[in-house]
């Protein structure tokens, strides 16, 4: 008879968990709350939904996210297989049609004769061998359980997610296509703003209507700033961040103050969502500052943005090195929850709470994850951080000795050190 394991919450992360485990032939009995619990930021009750934009960041290995993605594949990543299937242009991004990623996440897991899935919500840990995977957005219930099991450990900060307007309600004698530099596709929609025209914009977000945030704090992640927030930062701070124009001139639009882009979200390219546009604004005002961007005057908007709760664990003070949950042994945290951010990060962390939970299960000793990796310093990071801990994504900043004279050898030695992980893991 097969062992039984435990995966809560179907994201991202829980998926990679899942099918891990179902692969070593585990019977995985996966509960998700989806479709019965409305979460505000979840639409369909599919396996590894993406919540907001539809980019994987960066595919080139020079960039410690598109490094990531490339450890994952060497590791069997069901999302980068879905990935795969679902790509649209995005210039140097991976980006996909999240129906299609989705839907192909959704379709494997359920093939596997020894899945078993429970649509409900948990609200307590019976410690029984567990992944738990319930995001940023895990229910408040099994919060308040987790709360009281292991103290006031579990934080909670807000991030904002993007508006997506349709393809052709934009006016295309104004926006153009291009991607910044000498990306080889003109993958993007550009909405080019004169001087007079960004004033006038940054003025009106300034002064526009914020919803309420009831009774949480407004601590935001730093790299996920409500674009009201950055332009309050000063006049000039968004036209040298997600408004930057640089590389997106064209002869009829030679040298654009400021540009806003917005990036495909549907393989058919009918809609597309505001690069870099997270927003708290209320959605009458949404509609209204964000149609002062030139060619969106007549927008269509087929989501707002909007504000949520991110919990994570405070991860270096109540996980164990394998991700454990201390004084909870047999639950391993993964995703948003152990304190990544991000959701190539999250995925990531579902395969390596896995590998964990499967060596645990069967007497085998604990694998760190090579540093040499971006996921295995990321993972440090969560585990090591000094208080108070901010969730992280993954950048060269967090692996050791990395060389940016020489990112070729740290590329080699990351993907080296994946390789020998994962023949060790399955000895
Ligand atoms: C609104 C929003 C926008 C975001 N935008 C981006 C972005 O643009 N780019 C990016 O890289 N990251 C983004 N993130 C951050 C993060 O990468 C994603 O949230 C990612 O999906 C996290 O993966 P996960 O597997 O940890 O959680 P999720 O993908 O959220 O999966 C958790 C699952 O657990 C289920 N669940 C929750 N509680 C319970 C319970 N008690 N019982 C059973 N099931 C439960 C949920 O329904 C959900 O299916 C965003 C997060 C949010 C909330």
């Amino acid at each position: 008879m097969s062992k039984v394991v435990h995966v809560i919450g179907g994201g991202l992360a829980g998926s990679e968990a899942a099918f891990y485990l179902l692969k070593r032939g585990y019977e995985v009995h996966l509960h998700e709350c989806r479709p019965a619990r409305d979460d505000g930021a979840h639409h369909t009750a599919l396996f590894g939904e993406l919540v907001c934009s539809n980019s994987l960041k960066s595919k080139n290995l020079d960039n410690a996210a598109g490094l990531l993605k490339e450890e994952m594949r060497k590791m069997g990543s069901i999302s980068m297989e879905a990935a795969s299937k679902s790509e649209v242009p995005s210039g140097n991004a991976l980006s996909v049609d999240r129906d299609v990623f989705a839907k192909e996440i959704t379709a494997k897991l359920r093939s596997f004769p020894n899945f078993v899935l429970h649509e409900e919500e948990v609200k307590n840990l019976d410690d029984e061998p567990t992944i738990l995977a319930t995001g940023p957005l895990t229910s408040e219930p099994l919060l308040e359980h987790l709360q009281q099991r292991m103290g006031s450990k579990c934080l909670s900060f807000f991030d904002a997610s993007a508006p997506i307007v349709s393809k052709d309600s934009i006016d295309f004698s104004k926006a153009y296509f291009k991607s910044r530099f000498a990306q080889d596709d003109a993958a993007y929609i550009n909405c080019p703003f004169t001087k007079e025209e960004y004033t006038r914009f940054v003025d009106e977000l300034l002064k526009a209507e914020k919803a309420v945030l009831h009774s949480f704090d407004t601590k935001y992640f730093e790299g996920c700033l409500p674009v009201e927030v950055i332009a309050s930062r000063g006049y000039e701070t968004l036209r040298h961040g997600p408004l930057k124009p640089f590389g997106l001139g064209t002869p009829e639009h030679p040298k654009p103050y400021a540009v806003v882009q917005l990036r495909q979200d549907t393989l058919l390219g009918d809609y597309y969502n505001l690069v870099g546009f997270q927003t708290n604004l209320t959605y009458p005002a949404q509609r209204r500052v964000f149609s002062l961007i030139p060619g969106l005057e007549h927008a269509e908007f087929l989501r707002y943005g909007l504000m949520h709760r991110n919990s994570f664990f405070d991860s270096p003070r109540v996980l164990n090195e394998d991700l454990s949950i201390k004084g909870i042994d047999n639950v391993f945290v993964a995703g948003q929850l152990s304190g990544v951010e991000g959701y190539v990060e999250s995925a990531a962390t579902g395969i390596v709470a896995a590998i964990n939970l499967d060596r645990r299960l069967n007497g085998l000793p604990f694998l760190p994850v090579p540093r040499e990796s971006v996921l295995g310093s990321l993972l440090f990071y969560i585990l090591h951080a000094s208080s108070p801990f901010e969730p992280m994504n993954a950048n060269w900043g967090i692996v050791p000795n990395a060389d940016k004279h020489n990112r070729e050898r740290s590329i080699e030695s990351a993907l080296s050190a994946i390789e020998s992980y994962w023949a060790k893991a399955h000895e």
